[in-house]
Formats: C-alpha cells, sequence, structure tokens
C-alpha cells in the first residue's frame, strides 16, 4: 500500500507567522478504536491503509505525505470573558489540506498528539472518553444536518493520561472546512501587523466566502458573511436543543461549523437555563445565552478587522456596528421559520399567532420539565390524530390539551415533522453508558450510540431504549471540559 492523496501545507505557508511546525508524540501502543470509513473515502483516502502501520503513524502525526508541514497554530481568545492574547494549539496539530471530492480544501487536524510550543501548563494529551465523545456528537450532529466538524478517527495511544484518575490516551483524527476561529484574527490584530491581519482575512475569504472578495467592502462582507453563517448555526443548536458548554471566541469558527466538543450537551427538559459544565458557574453559556453570546463573540471579531474595514476608524466602526445589527434578525428569522417547521405549520399563517403559540408551548414544556425531543417527535402523532404519546409527557395529560386543540386547529403536516424532529440524539445518560465502558475496554455500547444517532430522523426497531428520556435516577448532569 502506498499513500495516494496529497495533503497540502497552505495555512503554513501563506500565514507562517500563526503556524509552528511541529510532530506529535511517539505512541507506545497505538490501537484504531474508531475509524469513519465513509468519511476517509470521500477524502481520498483508503480506509485499510489508514489502518495500516503507516496510516496509524499519520493519525498520530509522527509521518506525513512529503509535501505536507504538520503545525501548532497560534490563536487567541476570550475564554469565560477574559482575554488571553496567546492560546494555540496546545494539544492538537493541524497535519495539512486535504482535497476533497468536490474540490474544497479540508483541514487534516489532531486532538491530543502531545504537547506543543502552546501547551503552557498541559500535558498536550486527551483521554479516550472525552475524543470518543467528540466522535459521537460530532457525528450525530452532522447527521442531524448541523454544520461541523466531522471526526475521521480515534487512535487508543497505549499510554496513561493523568486527570481526577489515570485514564487511557488517545488523539482525535479530524476534518475541518478550516480552523480558522474568531481567535485567529484576534491573534492576528494583537500583533499589530496588519498586513498579516489582512492575509489571514484574505485567506479566510478564499477558503469560506470567496464572494466577499466582490463586494464594495471585502472584510466587512468577510464579517457579514461570518455573522450569516453564526446565526443559521446558533438557530440550529437552539432548534435541536444543543448547549456547546463553552462559547469562548477560540471555539467559535469563521466557517460556521460547531467546533471543539468539550463539555456540550443535548438538553433533555427544556430550560433556557441549563448549564452542564463544571466550570462554567455562571451560567455565562447557558443554553438560552448561546445566540447573544455569539452576538458578543462577533462584536469582538469585528474589533478586530476594523483597520481592514476603513482607514477611518469612526467609520469603519459604524459600518461594522451596522452590519453587527443583522445578526440578531436572521438569527431570529432562522429560529422562527425552524420552529414552524418543527410544529409542521404551514406557510402564510399570521407572525403574532405563530409567535404567541411557540411562546406558550415552550413555556409549557419548562414549567412541566417536559422531555424537549420526545415532545417534537411525538407530536407529529398528535397531528396524525393520536395525541396520546404527547400527552403522557406531561405531569398531567389534560395540561397540554388547550394547546394542542388550537396547535391542530392550524392543520399541521405531520410528515414535515418527521424530516426536522430527530428520535435519536446522544443522550447525555446513553453517552456516559458509552464512554464508560469504551473506557474500560468494552466498544460495543459506544457503537451502539453511533449507528442510533447516525440516522436520527430514522425510527427502527430494537433502538427504543435510544429514543427515551433519561431515567428519573439519572439526576442533574455535569460535564467536564474534555481535557
Ligand atoms: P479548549 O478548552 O479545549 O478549547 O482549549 C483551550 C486552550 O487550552 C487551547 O489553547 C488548548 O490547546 C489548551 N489545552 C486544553 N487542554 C490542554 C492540554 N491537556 N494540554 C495542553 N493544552 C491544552
Ligand atoms: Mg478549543
Amino acid at each position: 500500500m502506498s499513500v495516494t492523496f496529497r495533503l497540502d501545507n497552505r495555512f503554513a505557508r501563506e500565514l507562517p507567522e500563526m503556524a509552528i511546525p511541529f510532530t506529535g508524540d511517539a505512541a507506545p501502543a497505538p490501537r484504531v478504536l474508531v475509524l469513519n470509513e465513509p468519511l476517509a473515502t470521500e477524502l481520498g483516502l483508503d480506509p485499510a491503509w489508514l489502518r495500516s502501520d503507516e496510516g496509524v503513524q499519520l493519525l498520530l502525526g509522527r509521518s506525513v505525505p512529503e509535501g505536507a508541514t504538520p503545525v501548532a497554530q497560534a490563536y487567541s481568545g476570550h475564554q469565560f470573558g477574559g482575554f488571553s492574547p496567546r492560546l494555540g494549539d496546545g494539544r492538537a496539530l493541524l497535519l495539512g489540506e486535504l482535497t476533497a471530492a468536490d474540490g474544497s480544501l479540508r483541514d487534516l487536524h489532531l486532538k491530543g498528539s502531545g504537547r506543543t510550543p502552546f501547551s503552557r501548563g498541559g500535558d498536550g494529551l486527551a483521554a479516550v472518553g472525552p475524543m470518543l465523545r467528540e466522535y459521537v456528537i460530532s457525528q450525530a450532529m452532522h447527521a442531524l444536518g448541523i454544520p461541523t466538524t466531522r471526526s475521521l478517527a480515534v487512535v487508543a495511544t497505549g499510554r496513561q493520561v493523568q486527570r481526577e484518575t489515570l485514564l487511557p490516551g488517545a488523539v482525535l483524527a479530524r476534518v475541518a472546512s478550516s480552523h480558522l476561529r474568531v481567535g485567529s484574527f484576534q491573534y492576528a490584530r494583537a500583533t499589530g501587523d496588519v498586513e498579516l491581519l489582512r492575509r489571514l482575512a484574505d485567506h479566510a475569504i478564499n477558503r469560506h466566502h470567496a464572494s466577499a472578495a466582490q463586494a464594495e467592502r471585502p472584510y466587512l462582507a468577510l464579517f457579514e458573511a461570518v455573522a450569516a453563517a453564526q446565526a443559521a448555526l446558533l438557530a440550529r443548536w437552539m432548534l435541536i436543543g444543543f448547549v456547546h458548554g463553552v462559547m469562548n471566541t477560540d471555539n467559535m469558527t469563521i466557517s460556521g461549523e460547531t467546533i471543539d466538543y468539550g463539555p456540550c450537551a443535548f438538553v433533555d427538559a427544556y430550560d433556557p437555563a441549563t448549564v452542564y459544565s463544571s466550570i462554567d458557574h455562571g451560567g455565562r453559556y447557558a443554553f438560552g445565552n448561546q445566540p447573544g453570546i455569539a452576538e458578543w463573540n462577533l462584536a469582538r471579531l469585528a474589533e478586530t478587522l476594523l483597520p481592514l474595514i476603513d482607514d477611518d476608524q469612526d467609520k469603519a466602526v459604524e459600518l461594522a456596528v451596522e452590519s453587527l445589527k443583522g445578526f440578531a434578525a436572521q438569527y431570529q428569522n432562522a429560529w422562527i421559520v425552524g420552529m414552524q417547521a418543527k410544529l409542521g405549520l404551514p406557510e402564510g399563517l399570521d407572525d403574532v399567532l405563530v409567535a404567541e403559540l411557540i411562546a406558550e408551548l415552550l413555556g409549557l414544556l419548562q414549567t412541566h420539565r417536559v422531555d424537549y425531543t420526545a415532545f417534537f417527535r411525538s407530536l407529529s402523532g398528535a397531528a396524525r390524530g393520536d395525541a396520546e404519546p404527547v400527552q403522557r409527557l406531561f405531569p398531567e395529560p389534560a395540561l397540554s390539551d388547550e394547546w394542542l386543540s388550537r396547535w391542530r386547529g392550524l392543520n399541521p403536516q405531520a410528515s414535515l415533522m418527521d424530516t426536522v424532529n430527530p428520535v435519536y440524539i446522544p443522550r447525555n445518560h446513553l453517552v456516559e453508558e458509552a464512554l464508560s465502558a469504551a473506557t474500560s475496554g468494552d466498544l460495543a455500547p459506544f457503537a451502539q450510540l453511533l449507528e442510533a444517532v447516525a440516522a436520527p430522523y430514522d425510527e427502527r426497531a430494537g433502538l427504543e431504549r435510544y429514543a427515551e428520556a433519561a431515567p428519573a435516577d439519572f439526576g442533574a448532569y455535569t460535564t467536564f471540559c474534555g481535557t
């Protein structure tokens, strides 16, 4: 077997000031735990080769095809509101860019590959559990139709990693349309080198938002394109009940893909105050805060771009502020359209009536701690005439009657609803079950969960427990950063 793919070094070449050439650590006993064969094939990578000794060395960042330059990327970031000028890939490497079948570039990137010049106090490593967690949740997000980085493989290293206890170590290989972050722009801006900032912005336009190049003000158009992509993304998160958990500016992409699955989780009961992350004491990244935080992060991006937007800084600020206003409107519109689809409502209804119906429903779900995903999926049954499964989700069936009869009066379309309301999401109790089994060596529950969430809208016999709400004794769920 020989290497037949090309790995470009475009980021390293175009932005050397933000790229430190580096290689991954050796692994004492590497073993491929999971490999995304369809994705590998899509990217022109031979799955059998990836499983070979040579392929595994690539997945550990030890050896790359000629022409590639693995690098640790530099970036800054606002973490929980406080600015860190130098974060960067402390336990990750960009191996290079693959060319996908459609001609677009995709970053091949590793997480948990060892210490780099950006590691600060960290060990540069990752444990099997959190890497499998990113693998399954990003697979689920992709299957749900939500823009996301993709997971290619998890390789167990055979080395122990010290956390609260000793855990088996692993490296995740992931693929993204790029790893450019809001924090990348903050880094370039903080250097004071406007030409570097312009090169970064041109690189981003080229890779993600090519039409901005033709605009009268290309860098303002870049900003607007990022804001539009994030508005669409945030609406998808909110409609599906996804809590990212750590929306620092270094965890927000320029492409509009979801990135860095650390303490993320899906809501069980609908509640905007839901926080899972053990370190989010103030609830900054609570479920309901996410659109506002995205807007805040975008304001930080706009600040970095000011020198490129106009030579007159007052004028630049004025233009950026005006553009940022578009975010809230785009988000709100995408969310309402999505909510109408979830409810199977036809177009052309009175906006005020629809908004009231939605607000009342969310109030009911919140008050009665109704499982969000189960509610919407069961609702198509009610549109077909069987309201009993929906009513059963409430502490008293009659609590939903008045709302249901008003909604039914609007003639909802059941078949549409089943294409947007999933049966299977990676439920917190199932993720925990799968990861703790995998950490002790049993990958079967992980494989089953992966199978369920890979086709989230397609109800299948034998997968009933993957559709059920968490058992009552599961209790308050806490997640920990994927370190
Ligand atoms: P994250 O919270 O995973 O997005 O990471 C935030 C920053 O901390 C990034 O600069 C990471 O590279 C760095 N980091 C996280 N975990 C580790 C680790 N175990 N070793 C070194 N750096 C880390
Ligand atoms: Mg991160």
